[in-house]
């Protein structure tokens, strides 16, 4: 094949949309495919982002739109990578684009066919705190703001009704429930997978309650509780009732101890969830039920101190996973073995539960289809030798981001970027040794 210049990254989380930018900056062409019908990844759920505390919508509101209007990238949403062939330099890469049923050419966003839509289903997106249409945005403040039908739950689709409420909303006639999935092949040189990481399934934790006791949170869904954009326009209520929560315990380390390592964002997601409640609800009690403070570097150790102890008590477990959640006679009862060996005991409204971040749960079939490695915890594996390559176990294929391991914003970036700037090298190296071969031949 001859070298034409182009990447695919997988994945639009930070990492992704920043590693696309900078190969397109460059003239490269870039197939940048996400598997959600957005992109943003999981920065877009946070309020704001520590240590800066910086707005996210705000941060990363201007990445999205300038990879959405760049020429130099093709961006598949609701998209599947189903194959990769071929080696460096020269893979071949089909993706699967899924019938969205709405055009993202005509529809303008303006949302009229949810109203009219008989069919409402939890929104994953909102981490199921609130319900969505079968036709839906994810979120507030989408991009692309272009509507996706859940082909399961549409009455038309899945074949219980003869509805087009939707369709007749529509004045744009942006709507299609004829649509199809396309399937695209493309020639790519190489390719940077920026899938990101998921947080541990709480539920293999029944001690905790996350699922049983609704006044029991994930991390996720506390992000979304505060976010002005989110299910209750930032009001710090319990769920289901009007009620705000007056006592809350934090308990790090959900999951640490059956992943086996340490995530290094979590307790300063934590910390970034004191900051919040203590600005949103000054006179609340706040306890950081924890094991370790890891807090590393300059920023970090200095927004941890900036808290102060007015606005967190710190308890320290030395045994974090016999910490237990229980119902108790008025809200939730939180046991953990203390600092002295003795039960500690704490009566709270609301528990938060800092879980650990593990690999994304389809990231085995990308590694099968990609022919590359995972480490022992299930993350993309390096091959490095202590260079900093980003290379996968396969040539030609990098990572970059918290596929590779737990990252906050700031190192997904420096990789991403690290990680587009390796690809470039290649490529113009592999150009050159063309170059000669065509020198050579003619
Ligand atoms: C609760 C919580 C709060 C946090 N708060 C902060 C904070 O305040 N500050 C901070 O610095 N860090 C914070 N972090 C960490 C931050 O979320 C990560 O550093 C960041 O999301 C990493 O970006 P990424 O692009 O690598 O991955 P992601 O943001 O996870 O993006 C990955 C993208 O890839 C897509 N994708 C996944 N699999 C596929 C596939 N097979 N095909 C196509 N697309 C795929 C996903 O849908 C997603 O859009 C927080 C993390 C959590 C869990
Ligand atoms: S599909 Fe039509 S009605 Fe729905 S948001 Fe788009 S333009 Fe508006
Ligand atoms: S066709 Fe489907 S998406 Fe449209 S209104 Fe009916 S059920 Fe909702």
């Amino acid at each position: 094949m001859p070298k034409n210049g182009s990447v695919l990254v997988i994945g639009a989380g930070i990492a992704g949309m920043k590693a696309g930018l900078m190969l397109a900056g460059a003239s490269k062409k870039v197939h940048l495919v996400e598997k959600l019908p957005i992109i943003g990844g999981k920065v877009i759920k946070n309020e704001e982002s520590f240590p800066n505390m910086e707005c996210s919508t705000c941060m990363v509101a201007p990445v999205q739109q300038e990879v959405l209007q760049n020429s130099n990238i093709e961006t598949y949403t609701y998209s599947n990578v189903e194959s990769i062939s071929g080696s460096k330099g020269c893979y071949e890469v089909v993706i699967r684009r899924k019938a969205r049923y709405i055009s993202l050419v005509n529809c303008i966003g303006c949302g009229m066919c949810f109203d009219p839509c008989p069919v409402s289903i939890k929104n994953f997106w909102e981490e199921n705190l609130m319900d969505m249409k079968a036709v839906y945005v994810p979120t507030a403040g989408s991009l692309p703001n272009v509507p996706v039908i859940d082909s399961t739950h549409c009455l038309y689709l899945n074949g219980t009704k003869e509805c087009n409420l939707c369709v007749e909303a529509c004045v744009f006639d942006a709507i299609d429930l004829n649509d199809k999935d396309e399937v695209i092949t493309v020639q790519v040189e190489a390719i940077l997978i920026a899938t990101g990481a998921d947080i541990f399934d709480l539920s293999a934790l029944p001690e905790l309650g996350h699922g049983k006791l609704s006044a029991v949170y994930s991390p996720l869904e506390f992000e979304r509780l505060f976010a002005a954009n989110g299910p209750t326009l930032g009001e710090l209520t319990l769920r289901g009732t009007d009620v705000s929560p007056k006592r809350i315990a934090i308990v790090h380390c959900a999951g640490r101890k059956d992943v086996g390592y340490c995530s290094t964002v979590c307790c300063m997601y934590s910390f970034k969830f004191v900051r919040f409640l203590h600005h949103k609800l000054p006179e609340a009690e706040i306890f950081n039920i924890y094991l370790d403070v890891c807090v590393p570097g300059k920023s970090y150790q200095e927004f941890f101190t900036s808290l102060g102890e007015k606005s967190t008590k710190m308890l320290f477990t030395p045994s974090i996973e016999e910490v237990k959640v229980t119902e108790g006679d008025s809200a939730l009862k939180v046991s953990y073995p203390d600092a002295a060996g003795e039960t500690g005991e704490l009566d709270v409204d609301m528990v938060i539960l800092s879980a650990a971040m593990v690999p994304e749960s389809d990231l085995n079939d990308l590694a099968g289809i990609a022919g590359i490695e995972l480490d022992s915890h299930g993350f993309i594996k390096r091959s490095e030798n202590g260079t900093g390559s980003l290379e996968t176990t396969k040539e030609g294929i990098f990572v970059a981001g918290s596929a590779q391991g737990p990252m906050d914003i700031q190192k997904s970036v420096i990789q991403a970027e690290s990680a587009a700037g390796q690809i470039m090298k290649i490529m113009s190296n592999s150009a050159g040794e063309q170059n000669n071969e065509s020198a050579l031949g003619s």
